[in-house]
């Protein structure tokens, strides 16, 4: 999906035209405890247009002077965007702010869109004429508190999307990324897969994807680590502010089918291992926890078993996801990544058999009565898997409100506990049947 990024100096109301135009978006899976969401980024459409928006405003980089803060969420647009929102305040008129914003994005060769804000009615029209002297074309007037001009603005915006997708890969070529904070050590475990000599780099010449994406084969199976580049790119930016490094999470995990979750041996679980991680989740990818630096870590026979209840503890809703201890440092384990994602990547695709799984569902009635409210028992008449990637059920039942979230994680169990869904989220949807 093409990238737009709204960029401009501060309250100008770059957050405002953000939810404008990424509107009430309610996700279908239930919020997972601990997972906030961060509004910075966002899927949207805008009539037949599909794409993802960015507010760089919303990554605040601390204590930083306006010209340094504003020259990296520029930087972090001009990187990530395949076009740049460039916005300003109509009723202020050009400021010197504007004029630096603007000297930095000449660097950039992305399309730049210059918006002009607050435009709130037809008469107001001419104040955008000044913003001529930006050098960016014809400003969009736009009003985010009325919400005009939108259509027109992404529009253009739309005008100036990659003609394709560079980032399409064949079906069976298995995707998968590998997130966590900082230094937890994942360019070098790219580095480690990517130097097994069993592995053959492959040779996509000609594309920009590549140099993003690092392509290969293993035991006849193609595999692509999604956007190797950003891991290995390092910077103030990258390193130091969460909310950029969760941003980039959160970009190769769409992209992904398989989400190596990476943790660090020599640390302790922080709450942002934990925010990146419930992503992955919520994106109903197949998700395995990797924890790296093992080499590092003082042991005796107790210490994987208590890492692991460590890991089970804090990851709660993760309970499917198995767990890999490796040392990048050594190659120790390292080898063992690639036959976890496949098999998990094989579970996340699985397609079950309705029969057999109206049978798991019905001996779960059996054993676990359906629940009550105010007399009324809730009926499962039968399930049908309608999708992979995640597998997603549906089931339907006498009446949607009656289906509790206790007894939907009943089912959960039962049907996991007859199929091998190990290293995928599953998703229940309960419909009524009339
Ligand atoms: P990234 O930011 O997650 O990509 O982390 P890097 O791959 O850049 O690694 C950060 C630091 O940890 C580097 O100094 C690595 O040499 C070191 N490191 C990475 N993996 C391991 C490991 O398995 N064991 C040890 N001891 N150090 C590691």
């Amino acid at each position: 999906k093409p990238v737009i990024a709204i960029v401009g100096r501060p309250n100008v109301g770059k957050s405002t035209i953000f939810n404008r135009i990424v509107g009430e978006r309610v996700s279908i899976v239930e919020d997972v405890a601990g997972v906030t969401r961060d509004r910075i980024y966002s899927s949207a459409e805008w009539l037949t247009h599909d794409f993802n928006i960015i507010d760089t405003g919303g990554i605040q980089l601390g204590d930083e002077p306006f010209l340094e803060e504003i020259r990296q969420q520029a930087e972090v647009a001009m990187d990530e965007a395949d076009v740049i929102i460039f916005m300003t305040n109509g009723r202020e008129g050009v400021t010197m702010e504007d004029e630096q914003v603007a000297k930095i994005l000449y660097k950039t060769k992305k399309p730049v869109v210059l918006a002009v804000n607050k435009v709130d009615n037809p008469d107001m029209r001419d104040l955008i004429w000044d913003f001529y002297s930006l050098g960016f074309g014809d400003p969009y007037p736009i009003s985010g508190s009325h919400g005009l001009g939108l259509g027109d603005l992404l529009d253009e915006c739309a005008k100036n999307f990659p003609e394709q997708d560079d980032t399409d890969y064949d079906d069976s070529v298995i995707k998968f990324s590998l997130i966590g904070r900082p230094n937890v050590g994942k360019s070098s475990l790219v580095n480690a897969i990517l130097g097994d000599q069993r592995v053959i780099v492959s040779d996509v010449a000609g594309t920009t994807r590549d140099a993003i994406d690092s392509p290969y084969e293993y035991n006849g199976q193609e595999y692509v680590i999604i956007d190797t580049a950003g891991m290995r790119k390092k910077g103030k930016v990258y390193e130091t502010t969460e909310k950029y490094s969760v941003l980039r999470a959160m970009r190769a995990i769409e992209r992904s089918d398989v989400v190596l979750v990476v943790l660090n041996g020599e640390e302790g679980i922080q709450e942002q291992d934990k925010k990146i991680a419930g992503y992955a989740h919520e994106a109903g990818k197949a998700i395995i926890i990797v924890m790296n630096k093992w080499d590092a870590v003082v042991k005796d026979e107790k210490t994987m078993n208590k890492k692991i209840e460590e890991i089970r503890e804090q990851f709660v809703y993760l309970d499917y996801a198995p767990i890999v201890f490796t040392s990048a440092k050594t190659g120790k384990r390292v080898h063992d990544v690639l036959p976890v994602i496949n098999r998990v990547h094989d579970n996340h695709t699985m397609r079950v058999q309705s029969s057999i799984l109206n049978e798991v569902i019905m001996d779960a009635i059996a054993r676990n009565p359906a629940p009550t409210d105010k007399g009324r028992r809730l009926r499962i008449y039968y399930g049908t898997q309608v999708a992979i990637q995640p597998p997603t059920f549906v089931v339907f039942v006498n009446d949607v409100e009656l289906m509790h979230f206790t007894y939907e994680r009943f089912l959960e169990n039962r049907i996991r506990d007859t199929f091998d869904f190990e290293g995928t989220p599953i998703r229940i949807i309960t419909r009524a049947r009339d």
